[in-house]
């Protein structure tokens, strides 16, 4: 079965962004006229250098731009087919996202187990839900499951990554925002992180992947954006935007190795 059949759905897109801007303050938009789409089912990418807005479009998406001194300044968000622009990030979390933060974010003086118990606390799992739940995150990323009673901050780099995605999963979310996973990791453990969204992808789960690594991030998506200085300065499958020279020179040199972008699925 080809990509799209498995996994695109006729409903309204899990994300939907209309013309957001975004800044902080006097220094003006840090994203300008952003109009981004995820379907229901698909990891979409949004890419580009540092500074060039993504954090900010995550921001914007989650409703956390004023815990950062920002606001939206134009634009509407749509989270599955419902007008977002104005709910509280809480609000956002019951319509089904989920944010995984840039620097893996996890409670070092806590356990494995009691930083999957915060992740939970949004949903107020009731009886058996929260272990349900959490049997669930663990079939995704069993490692964990050895690791329950151990600090946080005694993990390494990849176990930590490790457990602010399978954090995040824990409200079961439909769209899950992840911010730079690949982040200083060694290409091994990119390997196994990419392996990870994959299978959250295949969960169900929709997936807007904010990445420098752009291979990687490219080998798993339908559908990316490419962010400069705020706007939208290409976008397009990963096939169509390697095809273009220009785009493939400034932006596909970082990455694991030097193996050309496959899109998963392409050789299937
Ligand atoms: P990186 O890849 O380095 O994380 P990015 O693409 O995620 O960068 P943003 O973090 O969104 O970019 O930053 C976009 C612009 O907004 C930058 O010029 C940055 O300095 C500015 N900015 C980000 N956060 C704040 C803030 N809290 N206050 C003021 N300016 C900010």
């Amino acid at each position: 079965m080809s990509r799209d059949a498995a996994h695109a759905s006729d409903g309204p897109p899990a994300l939907l962004t209309t013309s957001v801007s975004a800044g902080y303050g006097a220094a003006g938009n840090a994203v300008t006229d952003l109009s981004l789409r995820v379907p229901q089912g698909e990891v979409v990418s949004l890419l580009g250098p540092n500074g060039a807005g993504k954090t900010t479009v995550m921001r914007a998406v989650s409703g956390l731009l004023g815990l950062h001194r920002g606001r939206l300044t134009g634009g509407r968000v749509e989270l599955f087919g419902k007008d977002m622009t104005g709910a509280r990030a809480s609000q956002r979390v019951r319509a089904g996202l989920a944010q995984c933060l840039e620097g893996r974010m996890v409670f070092p003086g806590l356990t494995v187990a009691e930083n999957l118990a915060t992740g939970g606390h949004v949903r107020r799992y009731r009886g058996g839900a929260f272990t349900a739940a959490r049997d669930e995150v663990l079939t995704l990323l069993p490692r964990l499951g050895d690791l329950l009673d151990r600090k946080a901050g005694y993990l390494s780099g990849g176990e930590q990554q490790m457990l602010a995605i399978a954090r995040a999963l824990m409200s079961r979310p439909r769209l899950l925002l992840m911010d730079e996973p690949s982040l200083g990791l060694a290409p091994r453990i990119v390997e196994q992180v990419r392996d990870i969204i994959v299978s959250i992808n295949e969960h169900g789960t929709s997936i807007l992947l904010v990445e420098q690594n752009a291979r990687m991030a490219l080998s798993i998506s339908s559908y990316a954006y490419l962010l400069e200085g705020g706007r939208v300065y290409a976008e397009g499958t990963p096939a169509a935007l390697e095809q273009d020279n220009d785009i493939a020179a400034a932006y596909l040199g970082a990455g694991t190795g030097t193996e050309p972008v496959v899109p998963r699925g392409a050789d299937s």
